[in-house]
């Protein structure tokens, strides 16, 4: 009897044990979840401080410039070759008011070539010291140093996006699903290469109708005023990089 009832004392003691392990994970899970919805409906509601900064220093919401383009920042999400959230508060997207200009043109000359089709931005304006945390992100992926600017232009030089004057994007169909364009965003190599687009249809990696789409997008960026990037189907510049340097300064 005695054992018996030491023998359920122990499962009693065993299961409470469970029990209390459960709740501590649903608690830590749980809240982390919640705190993060919590920091979406307020980062809705609310202009944060970096974006505040932008909104100082001349920068326009490309949103406000056209409410068509849709925005979903990949550095501000874990879906981005660093697999890391290095935007933190950063989820709209910023342009000089001349290039949310333009922008906002290429979305309406989008919309009356290709009706229910929509620009996506990835990525615009960058403030200097989170192209700070791009770099230093870079470490984690044991990146030699003298390879970095393969990935991520140096800080101390800055990119166009640094200058609010490059933005990344691509086109979206009528359900909202990105065209297929051959690679994803920050696809590093060659298949990425608007340059080397007719000698990867010669070799089989990239079909006719992928090229076709990369075409839908270049023709409302450049018609609109952008610039196309030979290594990248995904990013335009308004101008040169000593232009934008004269003439806004890098974002701070
Ligand atoms: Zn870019």
């Amino acid at each position: 009897m005695n054992i018996f009832a030491a023998h359920c004392r122990d499962i009693h003691f065993f299961m409470l044990k469970k029990v209390i392990f459960l709740g501590l994970l649903l608690l830590v899970f749980g809240s982390t979840s919640f705190a993060q919805e919590l920091k979406k409906e307020w980062n809705r509601n609310t202009i944060p401080d970096i974006e505040q900064k932008m909104i100082i220093q001349g920068l326009i919401d490309v949103q406000k410039a056209n409410p068509d383009i849709l925005v979903e920042l990949k550095y501000a999400t874990t879906d981005n070759f660093m697999r890391k959230n290095v935007y933190e508060d950063l989820t709209r997207a910023y342009l000089q008011p001349e290039m949310a200009k333009r922008l906002a043109k290429a979305a309406t000359l989008l919309k009356q070539s290709k009706p229910g089709y929509q620009l996506l931005v990835y990525d615009a304006a960058r403030p200097n010291s989170v192209q700070y945390n791009l770099w230093n992100a870079l470490d984690d992926l044991k990146i030699p140093a003298k390879s970095k600017t393969q990935y991520v232009a140096d800080p101390k030089i800055g990119s166009n996006h640094n200058f609010g004057c490059a933005v990344d994007l691509t086109v979206v169909d009528e359900k909202g699903k990105p065209l297929d364009m051959g690679t994803s965003f920050d696809f590093f190599g060659p298949l990425a290469y608007p340059r080397s687009e007719q000698e990867m249809l010669k070799k089989g990696k990239l079909t006719q109708k992928q090229i076709e789409n990369r075409q839908i997008l270049r023709k409302v960026m450049t018609q609109a005023g952008f610039k196309t990037n030979t290594t990248e189907w995904w990013h335009f510049d308004g101008m040169s990089k000593s232009q934008a340097r004269a003439r806004y300064g890098m974002i701070k």
